[in-house]
């Protein structure tokens, strides 16, 4: 397998191709943004820990069914993944208030909600990823009707899956983003990435938050919480 040409650099990862028209190789990045890039930094050695965490959260996802876009690791912080063609919507979940949801519905940070929230946002930085209506999704021709429902569905297992295996890590999975592609088969695949920069992890005895919020709202121990959340997974040693 050998890397190409850069096909996409985007804030977290670099997106080069491979000798396989079918794959692509993925860099993550050290670099970190926040709020629509208007805040900027590097954490250290983040690169390797989103690599790690998300391909091991996808490979625990693929055992429970879930059809997704990682192939294999190919060092620290590269991984192989299948090409696709993003569809420009994050799916968010929700199980407990925080960030834009909690400012939004002026309720405070930490209740937990009768039910899952889904939440989908139009993938562009232009408009700061703003909340999008399946109507709208539709007027546009962003998905089909059937691709969101698909994508809602599959989000709420992700959900399903991954509280209950956060939860026996003693973490609390209070929020996540996710991202879906469709392949050179014209199958929609769950692509991009889960880790600390896309979700929000929460001690689940201290509360302490393991996420990329430390970075946000400048809390301290930004690295160690990466790290952390590695750790709890089973670092090395997980079989
Ligand atoms: P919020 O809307 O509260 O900022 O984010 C909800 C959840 O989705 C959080 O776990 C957050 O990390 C994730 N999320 C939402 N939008 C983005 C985004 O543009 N980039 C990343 N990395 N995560 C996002």
């Amino acid at each position: 397998m050998k890397r190409g040409e850069l096909l996409y650099e985007g804030k977290a990862k670099k997106i080069y191709l491979t000798d396989n028209p079918q794959q692509v190789w993925v860099a993550y990045k050290d670099d970190a943004t926040a709020y629509n890039a208007q805040k900027r930094g590097s954490i250290q050695d983040k690169g390797k820990w989103n690599n790690r965490i998300s391909a091991r959260l996808f490979q625990f996802l693929g055992e429970k069914g879930v059809e997704h876009h990682f192939l294999k690791e190919i060092s620290a912080t590269e991984q192989l993944v299948r090409r696709v063609t993003i569809i420009p919507l994050e799916v968010l979940v929700r199980n407990i208030s925080a960030g834009t949801l909690a400012n939004r519905l002026g309720i405070e940070e930490g209740r937990r909600f009768a039910r899952p929230v889904v939440e989908i946002c139009y993938k562009n930085d232009e408009l700061g990823d703003p909340l999008i209506t399946e109507d709208h999704i539709a007027a546009i021709e962003l998905a089909t009707d059937e691709q969101v429902t698909q994508m809602k569905e599959i989000a709420l297992k992700v959900n399903e899956l991954l509280s209950e295996q956060m939860d026996r890590c003693g973490i609390t999975l209070v929020d996540f983003k996710l991202e879906f592609g469709i392949d050179g088969d014209g199958r929609l695949l769950l692509a991009d990435e889960i880790s600390p920069d896309t979700c929000r992890f929460w001690d689940k005895e201290s509360g302490k938050r393991l996420d990329k919020d430390r970075f946000r709202r400048d809390l301290g121990d930004v690295e160690e919480a990466y790290h952390e959340i590695w750790s709890r997974l089973g670092g090395e040693t997980h079989v």
